[in-house]
């Protein structure tokens, strides 16, 4: 590709409602674009594009070769299924309805399984036919309460939902088995830092699930595993399994002090003692109702309020507004360290010393009271705050086998043993071998797959952009001429090398524009290139290229007949 006839979209500047890594580096190394003002729904461009498409290519290998059948079913759906499931009651807001023009009610498909239970229990009569696996990679859309992150937690986003049938439970453990080995070699394959853990099987139902974490500071959810067994699970679920965990004890005493209604931004921050430097955050919390919205507070006390702007922090989950008087009225913390699971809809933290992000005060809407003084050293306890949990690093483990660990995540993959949840509600049989009818059992198995495209930013970054992973990068080399336009020979030995490299089917960028050094240099590596080779009349006085590696940053000079060979 060259990039005169490529949109490369770069960005110098880090748009201002971007807050996570991940979505600031899609938007501007030029991956994605967000439609408008419409929240949780974006574009992707072509180099994004690229890497979504080889991503789905890696999960539709490892579905292939785990027995998958791959099939497209219809994004929308009509509501007669999901009544026969029970779902079109029970499903909340999340569920996008329409009506077409007879007014039959149809909706956006967050997921499949009603279509899927549909057709199988009209193609599949025999066990015979069984066990049998089907996936597709497909838009989904679910209107979520906060999209946020960009395509981390979108409205419309890509999907491979895979779902499969059995005559009994035995054998659908046996696909289970074979889907979970698939996921570990697609997250193997991706090069990605990943973990299987124990999940809830909540609202789908069902018997066994797991969920596959991509590690992430900035990760929306919570796994713990043991230091001393096999034992890992997402924090709710580790929670259900020890309810009664002991807390250690606290590291200091809390004082507590009735909240002010504080009417200005003066007050607040006369209030809680902050001068220019310091900062006043509101640290978002799940659980918002629309009564208690949830908001946002910065404050800085040389800022006008309409100049807030978001805090580059991955504590602060949605565009920074004021909080009305009434939302400011009470704060709670439960122990030290620990801000506990009180209903909370806002919570205040007021840093004292950015620096060391320790003694502050921290808040909620809940009784009119506030806690002082909790010791929210950043490594020990950030993630213990942030999620509001019972189960904490330390705890010992469900299993009575060693201590947790806690660390954060992103949800990439989720498998479940549905059982016979949909195939009973939805009449789905099959005769087994004595001719009798029985319930289908069925699995089934998700993987956001565009989800993955920001995950692997989150793990694989830099000060200068992204640094794809090689089975996923939207180009393998970049090509980057020195003078090109005054050098012929530059120009002749980057054309040869873009040609040889290109019939070699490497993935090539060819960077032909007419623009300074440090500004080629400078997309390629906010793109993440893996690998660069530079041409310039010195190189070539000495007949080699210079090669660069994106994520060593090592330099090496290679002879100019060799940088085929080098770089296959
Ligand atoms: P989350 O807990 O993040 O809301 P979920 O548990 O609701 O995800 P599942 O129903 O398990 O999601 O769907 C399978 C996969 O789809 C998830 O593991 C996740 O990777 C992806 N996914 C779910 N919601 C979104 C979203 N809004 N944007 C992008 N990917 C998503
Ligand atoms: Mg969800
Ligand atoms: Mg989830
Ligand atoms: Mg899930």
């Amino acid at each position: 590709m060259r990039t005169t006839q490529y949109l490369v979209a770069t960005l110098k500047e880090t748009p201002s409602d971007a807050v996570l890594t991940s979505h600031q580096l899609m938007l501007r190394a030029g991956l994605i674009r967000k439609l408008a003002a419409a929240a949780g729904l974006y574009s992707w461009l072509p180099t994004g594009l690229k890497v979504l498409r080889k991503v789905e290519g890696i999960v539709r290998e490892e579905m292939e070769r785990a027995g998958a059948q791959e099939i497209l079913m219809p994004m929308v759906q009509p509501a007669d299924l999901w009544e026969e499931s029970g779902r079109w009651a029970q499903f909340g807001p999340e569920l996008l309805r329409i009506k077409d023009r007879h007014d039959r009610e149809f909706c956006l498909g967050p997921t499949h399984e009603e279509v899927v239970t549909a057709i199988i229990r009209d193609e599949i009569r025999s066990y015979k036919q069984l066990p049998a696996n089907f996936f597709q990679i497909q838009t989904k859309f679910r209107d979520e309460t906060r999209p946020r992150f960009g395509v981390m937690r979108a409205r419309e986003f890509l999907m491979k939902d895979a779902y499969s049938f059995h005559v009994d439970e035995q054998s659908l453990e046996e696909t289970y088995q074979r889907m979970y080995q698939a996921y570990c070699n697609i997250f193997d394959r991706l090069g990605l830092e990943y973990r299987a853990v124990l999940a809830d099987t909540g609202a789908i139902g069902g018997n066994a699930s797991h969920e596959f974490h991509v590690l992430a500071d900035s990760g929306e959810d919570a796994i713990a595993f043991s230091d001393a067994s096999d034992y890992a699970a997402n924090v709710e679920k580790a929670e259900a399994a020890a309810p009664t965990i002991q807390r250690p004890a606290a590291t200091r005493e809390l004082t507590k002090e009735a909240t002010p209604n504080c009417e200005s931004v003066e007050q607040l921050t006369q209030h809680f003692n902050c001068d220019a430097q310091q900062i006043l955050k509101t640290l978002l919390v799940e659980g918002a109702t629309e009564e208690h919205p949830l908001v946002a507070i910065c404050l800085r006390g040389d800022h006008q309020l309409n100049e807030i702007k978001a805090e580059k922090h991955p504590l602060i989950k949605a565009p920074l507004t004021l909080a009305s008087e009434q939302q400011i009225t009470s704060i709670a913390a439960s122990k030290a360290g620990y801000i506990g699971p009180v209903n909370l809809n806002l919570a205040i933290i007021v840093d004292r010393d950015a620096a060391v992000m320790a003694d502050f005060i921290c808040g909620a809407n809940a009784t009119g009271e506030h806690y002082n003084g909790a010791n929210w050293e950043r490594d020990a306890t950030i993630s213990e705050v942030y999620d509001l949990r019972n189960v904490v690093e330390g705890d010992n483990a469900p299993d009575g086998k060693g201590k947790l660990t806690i660390k954060r995540g992103i949800e990439v993959g989720h498998i479940f043993q549905l059982g016979t949840k949909y195939s009973e509600a939805m009449n789905a049989n099959v005769l087994n071998e004595q001719g009798k009818a029985v319930t289908l059992a069925m699995g089934c198995y998700g993987v956001g797959v565009s989800r993955i495209v920001a995950a692997a930013i989150e793990q694989n970054h830099d000060d200068y952009g992204i640094i794809w992973p090689d089975a996923i990068a939207p180009f393998t080399v970049a090509i980057v001429p020195m003078n090109m336009h005054r050098s012929h020979r530059v120009q002749e030995a980057a054309e040869q090398l873009y040609a040889s490299l290109s019939e070699q089917g490497i993935e090539v960028i060819f960077d032909d524009r007419k623009e300074r050094p440090g500004v080629m240099f400078a997309d390629m590596e906010l793109m993440g290139v893996p690998h660069r080779i530079v041409i310039s009349d010195k190189g070539i006085d000495q007949g080699t290229f210079e090669y660069k590696s994106r994520r060593t940053n090592e330099k090496v000079d290679v002879a100019m007949a060799d940088a085929v060979d080098f770089l296959n």
